[in-house]
């Protein structure tokens, strides 16, 4: 039996937050971090409950990439608190910390009379979808794990585009980038349907369209929504549909190395995209298919299965080149010899990743380790 979860409540447009004011609670715990604070984007919540006159309790010291000590920090609070409703307020990481939580305290709560609080997650980044996905991405020690479950999913995702208008250039096409990368991962998946492929379809559209506009002024609003609805409908999509090795490959990156996670998508997605399509090959994958129907969709060359391939590389690359972001990874600070070194370790960690074996294409170790060194050099003389 095939299924689509739909989950949860998705409240959005330039009004959204609006639905605060009927949000029934009695005592609520802020989860954030310190941008949220020093942006005030933290008041649009906590003026609301003073006006509602319901008690809160803020916890705003989430670091980017959650991990066991952070979690250890927000149950300590949490259990302390007893909040009935949390809101998390930030992004992917403050999400999934504020998820993460959630999950454990119920996991080894010992006094069952306690309910789970009510779950409202307000994104301030376009990247993630992590207000309606049923995952959450914590980092032990140097891997990242994923956690996968739905009861990770929020009750209510408030989509609020003058909360992403603070988010700097760099961040926009990083988290944008994310976003594509859900899209396109999620509709080449094992796991796709009708139902992803139509989200995956309207998002790839939205964010080639309206992401530069963001990137190029982040205050123009009407393009921040658009990609504010693109970042959830692709969370809709791969929390049903799963994702791939693009994704195996940049948690590894980023729990090693540390590099933003939807900048570490960026720089594999384009070699990846290539080996699902077979493209140095016969080029005639089902992916490869798909691929070249993104690029029709994208009114781009795609007279045969290889040129739509070839079109939508080329939007890739051009994608990223207008936003200026780094071309490979050895662009981003990573020392050459220590890359190789760990090397072994990231293949290891990719491919035992739960984002694997939904890829399209049955990687092994050296398909990995090939991936991560075409990405290394980064393609643009590759051709396409
Ligand atoms: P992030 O949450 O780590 O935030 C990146 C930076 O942007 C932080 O410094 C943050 O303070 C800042 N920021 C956030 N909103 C801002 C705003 N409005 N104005 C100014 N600065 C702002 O970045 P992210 O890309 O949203 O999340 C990445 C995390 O989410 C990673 O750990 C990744 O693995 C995880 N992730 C989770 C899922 C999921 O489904 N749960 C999916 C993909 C990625």
């Amino acid at each position: 039996m095939s299924e689509f979860l739909l989950k949860p409540r998705i409240c959005f447009g330039q009004d959204a937050l609006a639905i605060l004011n009927d949000l029934p609670a009695s005592h609520v715990l802020l989860v954030t971090d310190q941008a949220m604070v020093k942006f005030g984007l933290t008041e649009c919540v906590t003026q609301v409950l003073h006006q509602r006159g319901i008690t809160f309790q803020i916890w705003d010291d989430v670091k980017a990439d959650p991990d066991i000590a952070t979690l250890v920090r927000g149950m300590k609070l949490m259990d302390a608190n007893y909040p009935d409703v949390v809101i998390a307020l930030g992004g992917g990481s403050v999400i999934d910390a504020a998820k993460a939580v959630i999950f454990a305290l119920a996991q080894t709560r010992v006094d069952t009379t306690r309910q789970r609080p009510c779950f409202v997650a307000i994104p301030t980044t376009s990247g993630t979808g992590s207000e309606v996905t049923a995952f959450s991405v914590v980092k032990a020690h140097t891997e990242k794990l994923v956690l996968v479950d739905p009861s990770l999913l929020p009750d209510i995702a408030i989509l609020a585009p003058s909360l992403v208008a603070s988010v700097p250039p760099t961040i926009t096409a990083d988290t944008g980038m994310d976003v594509l990368c859900h899209a396109l991962e999620a509709y080449v998946s094992r796991h796709a349907s009708d139902f992803s492929d139509a989200l995956a379809e309207k998002v790839v559209q939205q964010v080639f369209l309206h992401l530069p506009l963001c990137w190029r002024n982040g205050d123009n609003l009407q393009a921040r929504e658009k990609m504010h609805n693109a970042s959830c409908m692709a969370g809709m999509a791969f929390t049903n549909a799963s994702l791939g090795i693009t994704h195996s490959l940049a948690h590894a990156l980023g729990g090693v190395f540390h590099v933003p996670h939807g900048r570490a998508n960026a720089l594999l997605m384009a070699d990846v995209v290539a080996w699902n399509a077979d493209y140095q090959g016969q080029c005639d994958t089902e992916a490869a298919r798909k691929y070249a129907r993104l690029a029709h969709l994208l009114e781009l060359p795609a007279d045969s299965t290889r040129q739509g391939v070839a079109s939508l590389l080329v939007a890739i690359q051009a994608l990223k080149d207008e936003m200026v972001m780094p071309a490979g990874i050895r662009d981003t600070g990573v020392d050459s010899a220590e890359f190789e070194q760990r090397l072994p370790e990231m293949v290891a960690q990719a491919l035992r990743d739960s984002c694997t074996p939904t890829n399209p294409r049955v990687p092994d170790a050296n398909a990995l380790t090939e991936l991560y060194r075409r990405a290394w050099a980064g393609n643009p003389e590759q051709g396409y």
